[in-house]
């Protein structure tokens, strides 16, 4: 569960890219937030991740409010998010399997642990034909199912993806938020933040809009844009 509290965010320079927003995504939802580029999108998602502190107001995630959270207590936080970029961010020189096997070797799993759970993810995300080879011998799209496997493994009560379908063709797009459809209805809570309209209005899901800073919108089964 994720709660904005009269949230307000003023970068050091001056500019105020969130302003006073209220919204709750409860446990098990999945939400769109959508906006124009600088509108505060990745904003929101900093301060979830809380790679950003609010300036006002409060942010509760997951029954607690992680405004005075201590920094040693932040890694804590983070397992409970599983995070996906438009970048893929593997590494290089690992393997698939590796690439996976990393997350939970972070939070020092047994090898027991990490050799049961990388081939189910793989297998969730249908990769598991592929488990031996480098990031550079995959699509963009297998990539990405990677990076969903990777947030994934650690089971985390969330996934929070910053722009997941940005360097995809349409249809790899749409293979993608077909898998995450599939992750939430086992459960796990999804916040994306997204330009990509298409998706959003075919997916008929929960659409948070922020418009300057401002969320302006908060439609239960919307479409990209309000008139849909
Ligand atoms: P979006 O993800 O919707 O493109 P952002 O959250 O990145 O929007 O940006 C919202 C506003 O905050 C923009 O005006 C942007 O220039 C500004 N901004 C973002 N990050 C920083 C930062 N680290 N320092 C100062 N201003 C920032």
């Amino acid at each position: 569960m994720i709660e904005f509290k009269n949230v307000s965010k003023t970068y050091a320079t001056g500019t105020e890219a969130v302003h006073n927003a209220n919204f709750k995504i409860e446990k098990g939802d999945f939400a769109f937030l959508v906006g124009a580029s600088g509108s505060g999108k990745s904003t929101l998602i900093k301060l979830i991740l809380k790679e950003e502190d609010p300036t006002d107001g409060s942010l509760i995630i997951n029954g607690r409010d992680t405004t005075f959270l201590k920094p040693k207590r932040v890694p804590y936080l983070r397992r409970s998010m599983g995070v996906v970029f438009q970048d893929f961010r593997l590494l290089p020189d690992k393997t698939v399997y590796e690439n996976v096997a990393f997350a939970m070797n972070i939070v020092k799993a047994t090898p027991k642990h990490i050799r049961r759970q990388v081939p189910m993810v793989l297998s969730l995300v249908g990769l598991s034909n592929k488990s031996k080879v480098y990031p550079h011998e995959l699509s963009g799209g297998e990539q990405q199912r990677v990076a969903l496997a990777r947030a994934l493994v650690n089971n985390p009560s969330m996934i929070i993806a910053d722009e997941p379908t940005g360097n995809l063709d349409p249809d790899t797009a749409w293979e993608i938020m077909t898998l995450l459809n599939e992750i939430n209805l086992r459960g796990t809570t999804i916040v994306i933040a997204t330009h990509a309209k298409d998706v959003v209005d075919k997916m008929k899901k929960r659409v948070i809009e922020i418009e300057n800073g401002n969320i302006v919108r908060d439609d239960r089964k919307g479409g990209y844009s309000s008139e849909i």
